[in-house]
């Protein structure tokens, strides 16, 4: 294999930190029928010696994914966010906004809109560029970003949002790693990414959306870099507690593969002894690595329900458990359902009270075997 260069600085050294081994491509949803083997790829996490970013190592292509529907956990926190950089000043009205989004879906133009923000036309220079998102789905980092940094107006602001690696270590979140997700940031590797392209952070937000996500204020850099607040600082210095330059650290990530595994694997076992009817709920990538390290198919989990009519028909990549829609849970009256989303906890609580009226209960699949 030729040596990985990364994706942001072009440095050669680094090391293989998480390894998935063979999984299919998390978006790759066949049709129920299809009776597999679905194709599989290494899926494996690379730390940049250099620069720090956690990064995709291999790069297969990956087919085009249904839709997800939008969280309300998602949408309420964009509502925070906005409100929270608009109250530091950062979105003047009239200012000219450019957003670069994720493909799973979730806009903030809407919110900056009733803030007098205004899009940006092909060629104007925007005076804020949003990116919730959408930066980890470049499988060229360096460019992507130089691409965002380069179109924002002299005295513009760059907000980018992600999910924090510290978080993804803490939490012991090794599913979060997927295809078509190249990068994982902490606050420390993005500055240098940010550097790089002669900007750096000014203020930073913390919210709870996956356990931990940030969303960073960067700005161009005028006779040096910009003063980092006390915000940034302490989301640096929590970065070097987490230890997310040291390869050492993610070994816990590592083996937390099997031992989530382990006990998924044993917890559905043991509710089927008791006979007990479980279903799952959320047909999200995380899913998809977590169902196949535990070799969970549709003997142990029957179904896994998804609200989103194009997952309808479909079924998990790399197993044959069906995705089925929300009606299943009124019908299968199941006495457990199990979360592989747990941001969507309160949501689905209050929208199928159905299972807990009929005597099921949620159960949070990061829950087990911690
Ligand atoms: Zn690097």
């Amino acid at each position: 294999m030729d040596k990985h260069a990364c994706r942001a600085c072009r440095g050669s050294a680094g090391h293989l930190v998480l390894d998935l081994r063979e999984q299919p491509a998390c978006d790759y949803f066949p049709r129920a029928d299809d009776p597999g083997p679905d194709p599989l790829y290494p899926l494996q996490m690379w730390l940049c010696s250099s620069c720090g970013l956690a990064q995709l190592l291999t790069d297969p292509t990956v087919p085009e994914e249904p839709r997800g529907t939008e969280s309300a956990a998602l949408v309420a926190q964009a509502a925070d966010a906005v409100e929270r950089v608009a109250a530091a000043g950062l979105l003047p009205a009239g200012g000219v906004v450019a957003e670069y989004g994720s493909p799973h879906g979730g806009s903030w133009l809407g919110l900056l809109a009733a803030r007098g923000l205004v899009p940006a036309d092909h060629d104007e220079k925007p005076d804020v560029i949003i990116d919730c998102f959408g930066l980890m789905h470049a499988a060229d980092q360096h460019g992507a970003l130089a691409g965002r940094t380069a179109r924002l107006a002299p005295g513009g602001v760059l907000l980018l949002q992600y999910h924090a690696l510290s978080t993804i270590i803490r939490c012991g979140q090794w599913n979060a790693l997927r295809h078509g997700h190249y990068a994982y940031y902490s606050t420390t590797a993005l500055t240098s990414m940010l550097a790089a392209v002669g900007f750096s952070p000014c203020t930073a937000w913390q919210f709870d959306l996956y356990g931990g996500t940030v969303l960073l204020a960067a700005r161009r850099d005028l006779g040096g870099p910009n003063t980092p607040d006390d915000v940034v600082r302490s989301l640096l210095a929590d970065d070097a507690r987490a230890g997310v330059r040291d390869p050492g650290t993610f070994a816990r990530l590592q083996r937390e593969v099997q031992a989530h595994a382990t006990a998924l694997h044993g917890w559905l076992a043991a509710e089927q002894s008791a006979g007990a009817t479980v279903l799952g709920y959320g047909a999200a990538s995380r899913a998809v690595a977590l169902l196949r390290q535990a070799q969970v198919d549709r003997r142990l989990l029957p179904a896994v329900i998804d609200a989103s009519p194009a997952k309808q028909g479909l079924r998990m990549p790399g197993t044959d458990i069906p995705v089925a829609a929300p009606a299943e849970l009124a019908a299968r009256r199941p006495d457990a359902v199990l979360l592989f989303v747990p941001d969507l906890l309160a949501e689905v609580r209050a929208a199928f009270p159905e299972v807990e009226t009929t005597g099921g209960r949620w159960v949070d699949v990061e829950s087990l075997g911690s």
